[in-house]
């Protein structure tokens, strides 16, 4: 894809600090980190999101995503990681090139998600009956 950031940097066009590289998939530090070493995961070629992908083009990334998350446990050294990706702009997608986050946590870091909502018995029925 031409225009698109995340292609330009797989390609050296735009310089990144690589993490790793394999034939598939490709890892560089986010330059807007929500901790120290947020890393970005994203296969080589140009899919935009999951909506969009063949899985088996996103095995081959999800498998370094696992090994980034360990070594990042193993050596920052951290205490867990939030692992997300988000799809479409709705979804805070700003770059239509898929990619995971991987977000190192570290104990007592006080970053918190929203508050979580609740689920009545209607709202788990009527949801079931759509996507079961
Ligand atoms: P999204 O909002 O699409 O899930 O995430 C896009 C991420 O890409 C953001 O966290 C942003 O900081 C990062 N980003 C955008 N442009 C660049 C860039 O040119 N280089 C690097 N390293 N990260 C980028
Ligand atoms: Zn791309």
């Amino acid at each position: 894809m031409e225009k698109c950031i995340f292609c330009k940097i797989i390609k050296g066009e735009i310089p990144s600090y690589k993490v790793a590289e394999t034939n598939e998939a490709y890892a560089f530090l986010d330059i807007g980190p929500l901790s120290p070493g947020h890393t970005l995961v994203l296969p080589k070629k140009h899919i935009k999101n999951i909506f969009e992908a063949d899985p088996k083009d996103l095995y081959p990334v999800l498998d370094l995503v696992q090994k980034i998350a360990a070594k990042m446990k193993e050596k920052l050294p951290c205490d867990g990681v939030n692992i997300l990706i988000n799809n479409g702009e709705a979804a805070g997608q700003s770059v239509h090139h898929c990619h995971w986050h991987i977000i190192p946590r570290f104990a007592g870091d006080g970053y918190k998600f929203p508050p979580a909502g609740s689920l009545s018995k209607e709202q788990a029925e009527e949801i079931l009956g759509k996507l079961k």
